[in-house]
C-alpha cells in the first residue's frame, strides 16, 4: 500500500466532510455520451455519496446530451457549462473551468473521468494546479467514510502487478481516471431525473493550442473498446490485404470488432486505432480470438481480462496459450475458412 504524502499548501476549510460528493466528467461525441464516461459514473457511484455529471458543449448537440444525462441512474445533478470553446474541448480551455469550480468553497471531494486521451490530459493538470495528486487508470475504488480515505487498485508493469493506492483524508479532492473495462457502464432509467444546474464558462483567450480538424475512423463494425466479441490478428497475417480478406469475413459472421497486435499495426496491415495492448486499447470482451499473435506481455496487457480467449497459433510454445481458454495449434489459414464455413451452417 502506497500512501500519498501530501504537503498542504492551501488551507481548505471544505475538506473535512466525510460524505463523498463526486464530480464525473461526461465526455460525448456525435450526440452520444462516451461509454467510458458511463463506466466512470459507475465507479463514482461506488464511493457511496452524491454524484454530479459535468457536461460541456456549446452546440445544439449538447441539448440531447443533457437530456440523456438527466436519465442516468445514480446521477443526482447535471452541471452544464456552455461556450463555443467547449464544442471541441481542449485541455487548455477546460482546465481553467475545472480549476475555478474546484477552488476554495467547492463541495466536491472526488473528480472522476474515463481514462480517455482528453481526460488524461485534463485531470492531472487541474490536480497539479490544486496541489493534489491524481490517480490514473483505476480498476477498483472503495471509500471509507470514517477515515475519509479512498483506496484504489490499478494495474502496473503492463498489468503484471496490481498496486493498491490510498488517498488519505489530507487530500481534499481526490482525482482519478477509470479503466472502463473494469466497471460496467451506468444505465439509463426513465424514472431518473437529475437536476440541471448551469456553470459559467471561463473564457480562455490566449490558449496555446487550437483545434484544427478531427478525423474519425469510420467502420460498420462494433467499436473495439466496447465490442463484446473481437477477432484480432498478428504478424502472421502477412499484409493488409490478407489481414482484411482473412479476418473481416470471420469478424462479420460473429458480429465482432477487429483488433490487431502492434506488429500488425507497425507493418501497416491494420490501422493504428485497432491496436490492442499496453500502448493500444485495453479490452475485455466476452470473446477474444487471437489469430497468429504470439502473446507478448505488451499484447496480453490489453486483452488478458477477456472472458473467453481463443488462440490459434502454429507454435505450440507461443505464450498466448498460457492465457487462452481454448487453444488450437494450427495454421490459421486452414482454421479460419473452416470456422467461417461451420459458422455459416
Ligand atoms: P509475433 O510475435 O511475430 O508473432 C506472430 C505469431 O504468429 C507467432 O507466434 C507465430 O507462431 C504465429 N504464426 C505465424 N504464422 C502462422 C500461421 N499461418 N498460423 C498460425 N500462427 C502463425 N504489442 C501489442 O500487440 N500491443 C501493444 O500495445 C504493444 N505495446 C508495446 C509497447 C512496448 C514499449 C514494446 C517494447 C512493445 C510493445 N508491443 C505491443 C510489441 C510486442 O512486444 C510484440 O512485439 C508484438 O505484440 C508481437 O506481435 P505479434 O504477436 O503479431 O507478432
Amino acid at each position: 500500500t502506497q500512501a500519498f504524502s501530501f504537503r498542504r499548501t492551501l488551507l481548505r476549510t471544505y475538506a473535512t466532510a466525510s460524505s463523498p460528493n463526486a464530480l464525473v466528467f461526461l465526455e460525448h461525441r456525435q450526440g452520444v455520451i462516451d461509454s467510458g464516461s458511463l463506466s466512470a459514473l459507475t465507479a463514482a457511484g461506488q464511493l457511496g455519496g452524491q454524484v454530479t455529471g459535468l457536461v460541456l458543449g456549446g452546440s445544439d448537440e449538447v441539448k440531447v446530451i443533457i437530456e440523456t444525462a438527466k436519465k442516468l441512474q445514480g446521477l443526482s445533478s447535471v452541471l452544464h457549462s456552455s461556450s463555443p470553446q467547449y464544442t471541441i474541448p481542449l485541455p487548455e480551455t477546460v482546465s481553467p473551468l475545472l480549476e475555478k469550480l474546484l477552488s476554495e468553497g467547492s463541495p466536491f471531494t472526488h473528480v472522476i473521468s474515463a481514462h480517455s486521451s482528453l481526460a488524461k490530459s485534463i485531470l492531472p493538470r487541474v490536480a497539479a494546479k490544486l496541489d493534489v495528486p491524481a490517480v490514473s487508470d483505476i480498476t477498483s475504488v472503495e471509500h471509507d467514510a470514517s477515515s475519509n480515505s479512498t483506496t484504489f487498485t490499478r494495474p502496473i508493469y503492463a498489468g503484471n502487478a496490481i498496486s493498491t493506492v490510498r488517498a488519505p483524508s489530507s487530500i481534499p479532492i481526490k482525482f482519478f481516471t477509470v479503466r472502463s473495462t473494469a466497471f460496467s457502464p451506468a444505465e439509463f432509467s426513465e424514472g431518473a431525473e437529475a437536476e440541471l444546474k448551469t456553470l459559467d464558462p471561463v473564457q480562455v483567450s490566449d490558449s496555446p493550442s487550437e483545434h484544427v480538424s478531427t478525423s474519425l475512423t469510420k467502420s460498420d463494425r462494433p467499436e473495439l473498446g466496447v465490442a463484446s466479441r473481437i477477432v484480432s490478428g498478428g504478424r502472421a497475417l502477412k499484409n493488409a490485404e490478407t489481414f482484411q480478406s482473412t479476418l473481416y469475413p470471420l469478424a462479420d459472421i460473429l458480429g465482432a470488432a477487429v483488433g490487431a497486435s502492434r506488429a500488425a499495426v507497425d507493418a501497416g496491415y491494420a490501422d493504428n486505432s485497432l491496436q490492442v495492448g499496453q500502448t493500444g486499447k485495453v479490452v475485455a470482451p466476452e470473446l477474444y480470438m487471437a489469430l497468429g499473435i504470439s502473446g507478448a506481455i505488451q499484447h496480453l496487457a490489453g486483452m488478458k481480462d477477456s472472458k473467453l480467449i481463443v488462440a490459434v497459433n502454429k507454435d505450440p510454445d507461443a505464450p498466448i496459450f498460457q492465457v487462452a481458454d481454448v487453444g488450437l495449434v494450427a495454421d490459421l489459414y486452414e482454421v479460419v475458412p473452416e470456422l467461417i464455413e461451420k459458422l455459416k451452417r
